[in-house]
């Protein structure tokens, strides 16, 4: 029934002059994803609107899941386009519609209709009051509100006219790439694909780095940040995973610093050596899964000795959320069932006892003049033996 479809986007269209910035990079995404779908698709951009058109057959489903992806979008509406051929050959053609979609449904509904053919023989407010009475005569189970109905009918008069009812939602957000590139610090967890998620939503590529630890640390662990990397780039398109070998420096301070402070000073490497690979890839700031109190090294006081060695941005998206609410979006974006995977990570092998919860910037600080001996060089050696892996 339906070949084509209406896509709304919210917040780009309050952007101005940069506007149509952000309908090419809205436009460009979904064709990308598109591209994946069986069948073949025009998009166009007319007057404020971008419609996507099937030639031929195609994949409904598939096609809707495809733009449920494309951050940007608020809504799919689906489609019926008929040929102008007059008020009653429009009348018949909104009676089938409704029948197909309504037909038995006790409903309220309210016609409204667009007129950007002025040539049009009616008033759009005529056009509203004569379907609205034919569709009464024909579905008695449905009935008009004009306030809050069920149904909201949209006809759209243009060259064609465009019939259409029902709004899918979209994933909200602003278009991939209109936002330039971080660098997310992916783990095998519940968070940080989370994370590279929220923050790919407002519109910026991502990069991602996983520190691992073989042999502490599996081949598998390795793999499962993989798999995790390509939910995410199934939101996020494609992204660059940079695999950092962690093991020497994390042997050097379990041998050189205090147990207490191992997971903090871990952590103050891990972001200075992402801060490094940002830089030399062009992206502007970080992006992790923190949030505050969740382990001892998201306290607040260790959140501020972490974020002691950053001199770009962190952006924590997660910072304020409960665990619970977390959950709740990997379900939505498919990455809990592979994050609950009982593979270890590099931190859970080297955690202390009992880790500092309250650390003083100072005093870490002062714990690493310890591995002032080797420190620059085994950075230098892990960034440049990193592994690139290409997730598209
Ligand atoms: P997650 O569920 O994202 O693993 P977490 O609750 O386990 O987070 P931590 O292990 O303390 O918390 O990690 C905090 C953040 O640091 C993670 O969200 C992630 O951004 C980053 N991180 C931790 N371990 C790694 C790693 N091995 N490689 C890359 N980033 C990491
Ligand atoms: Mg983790």
């Amino acid at each position: 029934m339906f070949q084509a479809f209406l896509i709304k986007y919210g917040e780009i269209g309050v952007k101005g002059k940069n506007r149509y910035v952000f309908e090419d990079a809205l436009v460009a995404r979904m064709k990308q994803v598109l591209c994946g779908v069986d069948g073949a698709f025009r998009i166009t951009k007319e007057q404020g609107r971008i419609y996507v058109e099937a030639e031929g057959a195609f994949d409904y489903e598939e096609t809707v899941s495809a733009l449920q992806r494309v951050f940007g979008i608020v809504g799919i509406c689906p489609v019926v386009i008929a040929e102008d051929r007059g008020a009653e050959a429009l009348a018949q053609e909104v009676l089938n519609y409704m029948g197909h979609m309504y037909g038995k449904e006790t409903k309220t509904f309210k016609v409204h209709t667009r007129r950007a053919n002025k040539n049009f023989p009616m008033e759009s407010m005529e056009v509203n009051a004569e379907l609205g009475g034919r569709i009464l005569n024909a579905f008695p189970n449905l009935t008009v509100d004009v306030h809050k109905p069920d149904i909201m009918l949209h006809i759209e008069l243009r060259r064609n006219i465009y019939i259409y009812s029902e709004v899918i939602p979209g994933p909200g957000g602003m278009p991939l790439g209109t936002n330039g590139r971080s660098m997310l610090l992916l783990s095998g967890g519940i968070d940080s694909p989370v994370a590279g998620y929220m923050v790919a939503r407002r519109g910026v590529c991502i990069d991602a780095v996983y520190f691992h630890a073989p042999p502490y640390t599996s081949e598998r662990a390795k793999q499962k940040v993989v798999d995790l990397a390509k939910k995410v780039a199934g939101y996020a398109g494609s992204i660059r995973l940079h695999v950092i070998n962690f093991t020497d420096i994390q042997m050097y301070i379990y041998d050189e610093c205090p147990r207490d402070e191992l997971t903090i000073i871990m952590r103050r490497y891990m972001m200075r050596i992402a801060q490094q690979l940002a830089v030399d890839t062009g992206c502007l700031a970080l992006i992790t899964g923190e949030s505050i109190g969740q382990v001892a090294s998201q306290t607040v006081p260790s959140l501020v000795a972490t974020n002691d060695v950053c001199l770009i941005p962190v952006f924590r998206p997660l910072i304020a959320f409960d665990k619970e609410d977390i959950v709740t979006i990997a379900k939505k974006i498919d990455t809990y069932e592979t994050s609950i995977l009982p593979y270890e990570d590099c931190c859970t092998t080297f955690v202390a006892k009992h880790p500092v919860t309250k650390p003083r910037v100072e005093l870490i600080r002062k714990s690493e003049k310890a591995l002032s001996g080797r420190i620059d060089e085994l950075m230098s050696e892990a960034l440049a033996s990193e592994e690139i892996i290409e997730i598209s």
